[in-house]
């Protein structure tokens, strides 16, 4: 089993009860998370979880509100963590990823350097194990699978979605992206498709072009459901809701959704979760 739990739902603007987007896959006793928007720590303790239990930090892309507090998850992770000889945080991302975990280091470095100077037992810096990836497998441990492909965000490149499998249960977690061949071969038989979407109907009706610009590079609801239904993945979810969802209109997002994709549709408020279970897909596309 894998379990989805949507740390937090919101977009670049800043919501009050929705942090930025975050999404936590948890499969054995292994702990990924994918992305890490504003907020994210503080979703990850209502969870139970802290920034010293991770096994990975996997980003689809470098736009701010996907990365806001990446200093947050290297730093607190760093002080948190008292076992000696912990390996560094795996980063796994698109090429460019190394260069702005570097000039996070960088940015916190007065920081790293107090804290060196005042705990004899914080000897160095935080460390990080960065990988770079478009393509191919990136992670195969203790039956934990994990293959990125490119998607498309474009003029946001190189863009990345990840699948997991574990114990026969898979899951693909995608960035923000425009429908894409590559995607819906990625996704294909998923037993989940985590999505970002925006509602393109109430975004192109507002008066400030730098706001409709976006729905040239983000999926609709529409969009993501017709590429989970391309894909034949057995249950959608939804998140990073442009606008955030309002109080009493969640049905119409699900039924805007429901009008393409006919199987199990998920969306909701920040922490929201979402298990998949081995063979929850039974139809498989090619
Ligand atoms: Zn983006
Ligand atoms: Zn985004």
């Amino acid at each position: 089993m894998i379990e989805v739990t949507l740390l937090g739902t919101g977009s670049p603007i800043p919501d009050p009860e929705r942090a930025g987007p975050s999404t936590l896959a948890r499969a054995g006793d292994q702990m990924f998370l994918i992305d890490c928007g504003r907020g994210v720590l503080q979703r990850l303790a209502a969870v139970g979880a802290g920034a010293n239990q991770l096994s990975a930090l996997l980003l689809t892309h470098l736009h701010s509100d996907h990365i806001a507090d990446l200093g947050d998850v290297i730093i607190t992770r760093w002080v948190s963590t008292f076992t000696p000889d912990t390996p560094p945080l795996p980063i796994i991302g698109p090429p460019g990823t190394a260069e702005v975990v570097d000039a996070t280091l960088r940015a916190f470095g007065h920081d790293i350097g107090y804290r060196i100077a005042h705990h004899a037992d914080l000897t160095g810096p935080p460390q990080v194990d960065v990988r770079e990836y478009t393509d191919g497998m990136v992670w195969d441990h203790d039956g934990v699978q994990i293959r990125v492909a490119p998607t498309d965000h474009q003029p946001v490149t190189p863009t990345i979605a990840f699948r997991f499998e574990h114990g026969g249960a898979s899951v693909v977690a995608a960035g923000d992206t425009v429908p894409c061949p590559s995607l819906d071969a990625l996704a294909n038989g998923a037993g989940a498709l985590v999505h970002t979407v925006i509602r393109k109907d109430l975004i192109e009706l507002l008066p400030q072009q730098r706001i409709r610009d976006i729905c040239d590079y983000h999926s609709s609801v529409q969009e993501a459901a017709a590429t989970a239904a391309r894909a034949g993945v057995g249950i959608l979810i939804l998140t990073h809701y442009v606008p955030g969802i309002a109080a009493g209109t969640e049905d119409d997002w699900r039924a805007l959704a429901a009008s393409i994709f006919d199987r199990q549709i998920e969306l909701g408020d920040d922490l929201h979760r979402v298990q998949v279970h081995p063979g929850v897909c039974t139809r498989s596309h090619s």
